[in-house]
């Protein structure tokens, strides 16, 4: 079977080491195998999606020395997910009929007040907070429904297993250990654990090499890929690059810009 991985950078600024070092990884890992590799340019995350990032973004792959199958050239446009909006929604509408989500009208700060209540304490929580399921209670009348409301993935209260190439088996209660979570936010725009979901199934990507601060996604991911049925794939979650203090780079470690490091003299070679 021909691998068939993708590069997903979200471009909300400026290509840093860290995201360099995971594409790199994705990369090799489809390239050493003769696979296929699509770009896909995760641009639905307004308003922090600048435009000129976009450019900078691929120009800033090329100079890495990455390419990949889907080329950004006249004839063959990029990969973009705002030009596919009307596909998520098409999914997002199979999910309403069948009762998988929930419209949710909780702002973010209802969200952070109801989070930070007390929990059941055998249930850690992976991400330190999680959606304790205010609207699900919430009984369902569309006419009583505000202008503007969320969509929610309503997670069964089971457990659920996946296995990491990297990491090994991941178990976890995402119900209890994550909470529900927004497939289309207020404004009516589908959400990331949506689009990424119906664009690997669509690319036919079945190898997904990542950073691993979105091991705890995958979760979500599984559990709408088990609902529309659709095969899932491999997933190869790999190490964030950190600072001397072995925290996650960020801005407090300088300035790590892949274009910022070229205008300093640095080899691609060399990053
Ligand atoms: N666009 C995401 C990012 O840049 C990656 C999403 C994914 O690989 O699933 O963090």
């Amino acid at each position: 079977m021909t691998v068939v991985g993708r590069l997903a950078p979200s471009p909300t600024g400026a290509l840093h080491v860290g995201n360099a070092s995971s594409f790199l990884l994705a990369w090799l890992s489809v390239r050493q195998k003769r696979g296929r590799l699509w770009l896909r340019i995760e641009d639905i995350d307004s308003p922090r999606v600048k435009a000129e990032s976009i450019d900078a973004t691929i120009e800033d792959l090329k100079w890495l020395g990455l390419d990949w199958d889907c080329t950004d050239s006249e004839d063959e446009a990029v990969f973009r997910q705002t030009q596919r909006l009307d596909r998520y929604r098409g999914v997002l509408e199979q999910c309403v009929s069948a009762g998988k989500v929930y419209p949710c009208v909780c702002s973010r700060s209802d969200v952070a007040r109801a989070a930070s209540a007390p929990h059941d304490p055998s249930w850690e929580l992976l991400e330190g907070i999680a959606y304790p399921g205010t609207c699900r209670q919430r009984p369902a009348d569309p006419n009583g429904l505000p202008d503007k409301f969320a969509w929610r993935w309503a997670f069964e209260d089971q457990h659920a297993t996946w296995h990491d190439q990297v990491l090994g088996i991941q178990q976890a209660n995402p119900a209890r250990q994550l909470g529900d979570f927004v497939v289309a936010k207020a404004d009516s725009t589908p959400a990331y654990q949506l689009a990424v979901v119906v664009d690997d199934h669509d690319q036919g990507v079945n190898e997904v090499v990542r950073g691993n601060d979105l091991i705890y996604s995958t979760y979500r991911q599984q559990d709408i890929l088990r609902f529309l049925d659709w095969p899932s794939p491999t997933y190869c979650h790999v190490p964030l690059v950190v600072g001397p203090d072995g925290r996650r780079l960020a801005k407090r470690h300088g300035d790590t810009r892949v274009r910022q490091l070229r205008r300093e003299g640095i080899t691609s070679g060399a990053i």
